[in-house]
């Protein structure tokens, strides 16, 4: 095991339990250590910190294990950490009505570098850093020990930048015919390996989409903005919408999108579609004044498009003043964000200036952050990252 030293002003932090090992906390740490090397992690001044390894990501150069100097790191050592993951999502292993979900969540199940969703009978494991990856063997050991599966595939999230690295994911059992089919709360949803690094459905909103379908589609006219496969479209029209409308870039989105409709027995046609810069949406939106009752406000954290950059903790107010524009008389937006440069907080501070600045009132009715299966590490706050909060405009 190799030595990892943290300079003594950041060693506290450390002892509390903070997992991710930032490079500027680094005092210092062999020259020789390579991805996936077990480290040893003591203060400058030689207090014990924990035990965990070297693997370099975006925003760290690896994550802290144990506390404990006395455990082993060792097949058993990740056998436990997925039996634990297991018996936290019970419930939903018993839950019929959904079989897509996370079951094991990087640092929140005490592993960063690492997620593993199920869908149906499939796993797929996401490697966040090379070093994670040498790890592979054995949570491969204890998946097979524990799990029935029909297949395994994996992600490798450690190109340049993090960047998704493209190739064959298939690693054992049997090759799954794409799309594969799932559901959640009895809503189909076509999953895709093999086609980059988004599968068609991002699992973490699935209490959002549900409490959208239940509390506030029906009757409306909706629009959902960078809709991706149109998750949360297909959920208000199961609520009752009246119309939707779904708006992305991305020329994928048209025909995903469609599919979705038709999974769920829902008239595509009736439905609106649109693949278009959602900027440039909301300004024809304007100058026609379509107005909307329901708006779900989604962007990715960084976008490009041909006009203009967004990055949300800069530019998120002015999205939903643009938004708020084609909001109908107390109307509702659903104001989203998986930005993890800002909390809650700041999120609500961004929402409130955009009210302010557009002299409308607002009441926020819900608040959700991540679900439980995306569980979280107590000290560390910024894996935290999904903000979403119901606004109900004129009240
Ligand atoms: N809300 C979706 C996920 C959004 S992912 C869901 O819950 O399923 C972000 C999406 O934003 C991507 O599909 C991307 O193509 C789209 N996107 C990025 N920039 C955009 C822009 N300027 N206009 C429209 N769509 C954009």
């Amino acid at each position: 095991m190799k030595t990892l030293k943290i300079k003594n002003k950041d060693a506290n932090k450390y002892l509390k339990g903070y997992p991710l090992l930032h490079k500027s906390s680094v005092a210092s740490a062999g020259s020789d250590l390579k991805e996936g090397d077990l480290l040893s992690i003591i203060s400058e001044s030689h207090t014990f910190i924990g035990k965990g390894y070297y693997g370099l990501q975006n925003k760290g150069v690896g994550w802290v294990l144990t506390q404990d100097q006395k455990q082993t790191i060792d097949q058993a050592f990740f056998s436990n950490l997925l039996i634990k993951a297991l018996a936290f999502r019970k419930t939903l292993y018993r839950d019929t009505e959904t079989n897509a979900f996370r079951i094991f969540n990087g640092e929140g199940d005490g592993f960063g570098g690492l997620t593993i969703d199920k869908f149906d009978d499939y796993y797929l494991l996401t490697w966040y850093s090379e070093g994670a990856y040498h790890f592979k063997d054995y949570f491969l050991h204890a998946i097979k020990e524990l799990l029935y599966f029909r297949g395994i595939y994996e992600k490798k999230r450690f190109g340049k930048q993090g960047r998704y690295i493209e190739e064959d994911e298939f690693v054992a059992g049997e090759r799954g015919t794409f799309p594969l089919l799932v559901k959640e709360n009895g809503v189909r949803f076509a999953v895709y390996f093999n086609e980059g690094a988004m599968v068609g459905v991002f699992l973490d909103q699935r209490e959002v989409r549900q409490r959208i379908r239940e509390g506030y589609s029906e009757g409306k006219k909706v629009l959902n903005a960078f809709s991706y496969t149109g998750a949360f479209s297909v959920f208000s029209v199961l609520g009752g919408a009246a119309h939707t409308t779904s708006v992305d870039l991305a020329n994928r989105s048209y025909s995903k999108t469609i599919e979705h409709f038709k999974l769920n027995s829902i008239d595509y046609e009736a439905q609106n579609i649109v693949v278009e810069d959602v900027f440039k949406y909301f300004k024809y939106a304007n100058r026609k004044n379509i107005l909307f009752d329901l708006i779900i406000l989604d962007p990715p954290s960084f976008a490009r498009s041909k006009k203009r950059t967004f990055r949300a903790e800069k530019d998120y107010t002015d999205l939903l003043k643009e938004t708020i524009e084609i909001t109908d008389h107390k109307g509702t937006i659903v104001a989203s964000t998986n930005c993890a440069k800002f909390n809650m907080r700041k999120f609500r501070s961004f929402v409130d200036k955009a009210f302010v600045d557009s002299n409308r009132s607002y009441q926020i009715t819900e608040e959700f952050s991540l679900p439980s299966d995306f569980k979280t590490h107590s000290a560390f706050k910024e894996g935290n990252y999904l903000k979403v909060l119901f606004l109900q405009l004129d009240l």
